[in-house]
């Protein structure tokens, strides 16, 4: 019998499973998730939600009815252990099994845990956190009280946001970061100084360059007390957080017998290496038609329009995925949106000014544009966007003169 399952019910799995509706799929369909939460997004986990701010409810991507109005079956608190790819048979962690006709991938990622030998016994304690789920916050966000001691591991989006969170209700707030800058993976050296700056200035003790050697506990041994860092540095801690990146969920896929390289591999149509089986989100890698190369990308954007050309390959209505890539972050009063991936740029180019904090930094490689940065410039960042999508070379003198409206650069 005709039964599409979606195996992971997060942003993508959700989207997945509704694009399959509006391209037309009538039949039986299920989304398999091991949350106990309707598929939600994940932004605010660091941002409004981590403050406090609203509620899980209003962070699902659609209420329960929905689900019942577009006939959408759930099972969540359910996981897939296995693929059985000669029978189409999923097996569930009890043991039950169910049959597909086609499946959908979405199994995301999960937080990289740390690999210090104290990490593992951190684990078991009550105040060291990793940041992925709702469950996670929910234990974060109870410390987040004026005078509580935390240290961020990490400065990447996810570690800076929480640290700007933190500020916000009056945290103390030390972030451990072992390269030489934050963001140094994503963004050119004038942005992580520029968020460095801001970062000091909201009172966040904010060191680079420092590697985590170990952590102190308390007698009970329920509770890590202090972070150890290379040069004999010790800082005291009430909480920890940690954010060093993400690991693709592959390994289900990777036990069928799918191809995976750094995330399951599918082709420009969001397919894998099994025609009936579909991929989306985190989870995958793809061929990027604007890098010219296989990408994997961790952004709301990416699962969602990946996710919608997964369902027209379900539903027979293939259509190629070419989007550019972007992404945003909150921290502060700063509204950060990149497009395109900067990486092997070698001209940066500043439009506006970091003092005022509205500006946009624009990365050309041998004169075309490859990637924008935009802070609070959210009318010029839709402008960016196009510009980056056409693949051209531009003026540096003309994106940095604001005298020059982008529009009439973007032609
Ligand atoms: P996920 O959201 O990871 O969903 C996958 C789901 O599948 C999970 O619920 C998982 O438990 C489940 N699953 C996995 N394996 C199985 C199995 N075998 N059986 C059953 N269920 C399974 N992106 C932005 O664009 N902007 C932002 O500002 C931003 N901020 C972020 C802040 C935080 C704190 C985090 C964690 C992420 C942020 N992201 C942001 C990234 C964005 O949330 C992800 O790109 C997005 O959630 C990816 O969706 P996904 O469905 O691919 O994966």
């Amino acid at each position: 019998e005709d039964h599409i399952y979606i195996v992971g019910a997060g942003h993508a799995g959700g989207e997945l499973a509704f694009a399959l509706r509006q391209q037309g799929y009538a039949g039986p369909l299920t989304v398999i998730g091991e949350e106990a939460h309707l598929p939600y997004q994940r932004p605010p986990l660091s941002k409004a939600y981590l403050k406090g701010e609203c509620e899980a409810t209003s962070l699902y991507l659609r209420q329960q009815a929905a689900y019942e109005k577009a006939n959408i079956g759930l099972l969540l608190s359910r996981r897939v252990e296995r693929i059985d790819r000669a029978n189409k048979k999923l097996v569930f962690d009890d043991g039950r099994e169910v049959t597909y006709s086609k499946l959908g991938l979405a199994t995301g990622g999960r937080a990289r845990r740390m690999t210090i030998s104290d990490a593992a016994r951190a684990e078991r304690t009550k105040n060291f956190h990793y940041l992925r789920n709702i469950d996670d916050v929910m234990a974060i966000r109870e410390r987040f009280q004026e005078g509580q001691r935390l240290v961020v591991i990490g400065g990447g989006y996810v570690g800076l946001e929480v640290a700007a969170s933190a500020i916000a209700r009056d945290v103390n707030v030390t972030v451990l970061e072992a390269l030489p800058r934050v963001l140094a993976r994503v963004t050119a050296p004038q942005m992580s100084a520029f968020y460095e700056t801001i970062h000091r200035n909201a009172g966040v003790d904010l060191r680079t360059n420092i590697e985590v050697t170990g952590l102190d506990f308390n007698e009970a041994g329920d509770a890590v007390t202090a972070v150890h860092c290379t040069g004999g540095v010790v800082i005291p801690a009430d909480f920890v957080v940690v954010g060093i990146g993400l690991l693709p969920n592959t390994e289900l896929a990777q036990a069928a017998g799918l191809d995976v390289d750094n995330g399951i591999v599918v082709n420009e149509y969001a397919v894998t290496s099994d025609p009936d089986i579909v991929a989306a989100g985190d989870c995958t890698s793809h061929p990027s038609v604007f890098c010219g190369r296989r990408i994997r990308l961790e952004s709301v954007p990416n699962a969602v329009e990946q996710a919608r050309v997964a369902a027209g390959s379900l539903a027979g209505k293939p259509k190629v995925y070419d989007s550019v890539p972007w992404f945003w972050s909150d921290q502060y009063d700063l509204k950060l949106q990149m497009t395109g991936l900067s990486q092997g740029y070698d001209q940066f180019v500043l439009r506006g000014s970091m003092e005022n904090k509205s500006f946009a930094a624009f990365y050309l490689k041998e004169g075309r544009l490859i990637a924008v940065d935009a802070v609070n410039r959210a009318q010029e960042f839709m402008v960016a966007k196009r510009m980056v999508a056409a693949c051209k070379p531009f003026d540096p003198a003309a994106l940095a003169d604001e005298t020059v409206p982008l529009k009439t650069l973007a032609g």
